[in-house]
């Protein structure tokens, strides 16, 4: 990222493999390193203070210094460091986190299972789907449709259903049964003069004829992120749920409500699920549900779906899944403290106050020559950074735009993510609204700056 070659990050080229980056850049430009954290702001090896306007990846809902969630973790080690929930054993965080959990979701949603990562929540996820259709003696019904620019993690099968094209790259991927339907991007995917409305038909009714095309025998369940995050802040269309939700019901597919980035009030609901409607037979959590403070995931699950590993498991003598750490008490402590601290705070009426100084500080720059188009919902928000204003002509990919915002930004005291071209906010939720301002200005700074940069580079090639 920034090339600051001292001895540690000399250490970590040397030993590290990262994820997500391309390894020989990295190699040559090395790591920036983050020492400490308080509220919104992390600092680096340097002493730096950056705004995390990313909240790390997405999830640290309650910044970098909530001591509640530090002493549930200290606590819970001293009383009881680890623990497993295989074979009839269970710790009381474990416990009260599921109570929690199913009393706050969606009221469909009754079971709770936990794993460690939002990979491993669309995972189990993935076999429950199996699981459920062979204990219906529906052994053809096992495809699963995503979509394209979903993501929905690293693992073998939930980097399968993610729809992004290098993710599956040389690694073999997508596995067998996991199809890519349209992405709900009405900016870049719909055709001229398209309403949002005529969009979203457009999109249920080609998953329609892929269902049928594939036959709807074999088509076991429908993936979706409420917002899409990684894919680069994709809001549905105007009526999107409704109608893929119709196809769904009429064909007996199941929706999985991939919730890792929107659960927890990121779009201003306590769930992204309720924000469009979406009554979904499943739903993976993670990230806020601990602030981040450690690794924990949930996969929520139905009545009927319940039912169904009851009775299999009872067949086969054994339910065969599961995850040394899962419902660890430490993680599944913080994470029973983070969800009362939501609650105490009441964080939902933090985040609808401030969400309309965030909205319309983002939506500010949809005048600005490089942007082609602000996307934001609550707290969360991508600003798509065009060549071409008018003819929506992106830069050509090779020159990295938003990863040029993103250094800018960094020179000026804040950390954003490039997602492809957009540049992606997604701030603790616990934000003020002076501290929207100033990401905001920090952010405008930036971008004026590329914008200066590219037109003297104009000016010198002309
Ligand atoms: N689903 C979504 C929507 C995500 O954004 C992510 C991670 N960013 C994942 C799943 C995967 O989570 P993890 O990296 O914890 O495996």
């Amino acid at each position: 990222m920034t090339a600051r070659l001292n001895s540690a990050s000399a250490k970590d080229i040397a030993y590290s493999i990262h994820p997500y980056v391309n390894l020989k850049v990295h190699q040559d430009e090395g790591p920036l390193i983050i020492e400490r954290g308080e509220g919104i702001y992390v600092y680096d090896d340097a002493g730096n203070r950056y705004i995390e306007g990313v909240a790390s990846l997405w999830y640290a809902s309650l910044g970098f210094s909530e001591q509640r969630l530090v002493e549930a973790a200290y606590d819970q080690m001293k009383k009881l460091p680890c623990y497993h929930s295989f074979g009839h054993k269970a710790t009381s965080p474990g416990i009260e986190l599921a109570e929690r959990l199913v009393e706050m979701a969606p009221p469909q949603l009754t079971k709770a299972f936990f794993a460690n990562s939002g990979s491993e929540a669309n995972d189990t996820a993935v076999k429950v789907i199996r699981y459920y259709n062979n204990a219906l003696d529906r052994p053809r019904k096992k495809k699963i449709i995503s979509r394209f620019k979903a993501y929905h993690g690293s693992t073998v099968a939930a980097a399968s259903v993610t729809g992004v094209p290098r993710n599956h790259w040389d690694f073999d991927l997508p596995i067998e049964g996991i199809l890519h339907t349209d992405c709900p991007d009405h900016y870049r995917f719909a055709e001229p003069g398209e309403s949002e409305e005529d969009f979203s038909k457009r999109l249920a009714q080609n998953l329609e004829d892929l269902i049928l095309r594939e036959d709807p025998e074999t088509v076991a369940a429908f993936f979706a992120e409420p917002v899409m995050g990684a894919g680069g802040v994709l809001i549905p269309p105007r009526n999107y749920f409704d109608e893929i939700q119709a196809v769904l019901r009429k064909y007996d597919i199941l929706l999985v409500a991939d919730e890792v980035i929107c659960g927890f009030g990121r779009l201003g609901t306590m769930f992204g699920s309720e924000s469009f409607g979406m009554k979904p037979d499943m739903m993976t959590l993670a990230k806020a549900l601990s602030g981040g403070y450690q690794p924990i995931s949930a996969l929520l699950v139905s009545d009927p779906i319940y039912a169904a590993l009851v009775m299999e498991s009872e067949k086969l003598g054994g339910f065969g899944h599961g995850f040394t750490y899962s419902a660890h008490p430490v993680p599944a402590a913080v994470a029973v403290e983070t969800l009362k601290i939501y609650e105490e705070r009441d964080i939902l009426t933090h985040i609808r106050r401030v969400t309309p100084r965030f909205v319309d500080g983002l939506n500010k720059f949809a005048s600005h020559p490089l942007v082609g188009k602000v996307r934001v919902m609550g707290l969360l928000g991508g600003v798509e950074i065009v060549a071409d204003k008018e003819t929506k002509q992106p830069f050509d990919p090779a020159f990295a735009v938003a990863q040029k915002i993103e250094k800018l930004c960094l020179k000026h005291g804040l950390i954003t993510r490039p997602l492809g071209d957009v540049v992606s906010f997604s701030p603790p939720l616990i934000i003020d609204e002076a501290q929207i301002d100033d990401m905001m200005e920090r952010f405008g700074r930036a971008l004026d700056e590329l914008a200066a940069d590219l037109a003297e580079a104009r000016t010198i090639a002309g």
